[in-house]
């Protein structure tokens, strides 16, 4: 199992959020995680990221406890992250950078410094092209659409090769077009998976995605997961 949740509880003050919850998740499943707004989807998510841990209960990846934020899991929210003063390129590039370099590196060995940004950047941009956004490389973040700022910061996401990409209602804020036309995005991650599970290699992408459409779920996921505010009889979560 590349994630599990053990019997994992999160309470704020008085109020239980999660309550027992379990959930073991394989390597190359796409996972849907539905339930109404305030059900404890994002606190969920949050716990895989590693930025927060459960009041009680254990979450492991790859059967290690998970104790803070690594480059093995990353995480695309509803409202882009990417940083508006660079280019599409270089937001995709720059985790890349940052990640694999140190400060004495890029000061001391400039033209050492100066190879590696280039294989970064073809890296991010063969990246972007995968994502459909060959033509737009050198555009700002303001000066691209919705569903574009999307679909890069996937790219920026993946580019790290993270071992879980965590979507927390990734197309929540676009248009129903713009929408179909993302979840075919991912649906060609999927198509991956199958393809290397075929020449017996091990599936890259493991995703687990937000959404409150259960549509949506059904479409992308091949596994739906439901949370529901009701978590012991008659108590509210
Ligand atoms: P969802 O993503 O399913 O909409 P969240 O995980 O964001 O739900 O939140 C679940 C519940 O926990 C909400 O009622 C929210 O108000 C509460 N909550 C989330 N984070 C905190 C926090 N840091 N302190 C107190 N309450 C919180
Ligand atoms: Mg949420």
């Amino acid at each position: 199992m590349l994630i599990q949740l053990r019997d994992v509880s999160q309470r704020y003050g008085i109020k239980n959020v999660l309550s027992s919850c379990t959930l073991n998740i394989d390597r190359g499943q796409f996972v849907a995680l539905v339930g109404p707004s305030g059900c404890g989807k994002s606190t969920l998510l949050r716990f895989i990221l590693g930025t927060n841990q459960p009041t009680t209960g254990l979450v492991l990846l790859d059967g290690k406890a998970i104790s803070g934020p690594t480059r093995e899991v990353g995480i695309v929210y509803q409202h882009y992250s990417l940083y508006p003063f660079l280019t599409a390129l270089d937001n995709v590039a720059f985790g890349l950078m940052l990640d694999r370099t140190s400060i004495p590196f890029r000061l001391f060995r400039p033209f050492a410094w100066r190879s590696l940004r280039q294989q970064y950047r073809a890296a991010a941009s063969c990246m972007l092209d995968e994502f459909g956004l060959g033509h737009v490389l050198h555009s700002y973040p303001g000066e691209l659409s919705g569903g574009q700022r999307q679909r890069v910061a996937i790219a920026q996401s993946l580019v790290m090769q993270p071992r879980v990409l965590l979507l927390d209602e990734p197309f929540g804020a676009l248009d129903e077009a713009t929408r179909e036309e993302l979840q075919r995005y991912l649906l060609q991650l999927y198509q991956k998976n199958v393809a290397a599970k075929q020449k017996g290699q091990p599936p890259p992408y493991t995703i687990v995605f937000v959404t409150h459409e259960l549509n949506e779920a059904f479409y992308l996921a091949d596994r739906v997961v439901g949370l529901s505010r009701y978590w012991r009889d008659g108590d509210v979560g």
